[in-house]
């Protein structure tokens, strides 16, 4: 198995879940009060105020629905090669991310559409080992099975 590094290791995981293991891990915080956040944040929950241990770090399943996206055709970041595709997922934790899409172009997607996280290949750093970035792309109706439901929204 290849081994990468993560981009950014502050904000998820190169492994799954236990729940979904097939797909990188966010890293958010979960409230007493049941509120899901993403990225971790210290300043207290944005639903109820609790903060310091009423707050835990969880690890957040790689998998949700696509609320909006849209095709970026000019990039002021040498990171992002324009076009892309950036994205607002509702993660099925509950948060709200925005994202890149690992897709080639906007014509297979749809509002509601299930998403799961990926990495893509973005660097290497100078002992050659590749640094993974988190991306999110669909999986293929006839591999999802019923959890593609077409059409839906939420
Ligand atoms: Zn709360």
């Amino acid at each position: 198995m290849v081994s990468y590094l993560p981009a950014k290791p502050s904000l998820f995981s190169l492994e799954g879940t236990p729940h979904l293991p097939d797909y990188p891990a966010l890293k958010g915080c979960r409230c007493k009060c049941g509120y899901v956040f993403f990225p971790r944040q210290r300043y207290g929950c944005e639903r109820c105020g609790r903060f310091g241990h009423d707050i835990e770090d969880i690890e957040i399943s790689g998998k949700g629905k696509l609320r909006a996206f849209a095709t970026v055709h000019r990039s002021d970041s040498e990171n992002y090669q324009a076009p892309y595709i950036a994205a607002t997922i509702v993660l099925d934790a509950g948060c709200a991310i925005r994202a890149l899409l690992d897709v080639a172009d906007e014509s297979s997607l749809f509002i509601g559409q299930t998403v799961y996280s990926t990495l893509t290949v973005v660097d290497c750093d100078e002992r050659g080992r590749k640094i993974a970035d988190l991306r999110f792309t669909p999986v293929p109706l006839d591999v999802e099975g019923s959890a593609g439901r077409r059409g839906e929204t939420s």
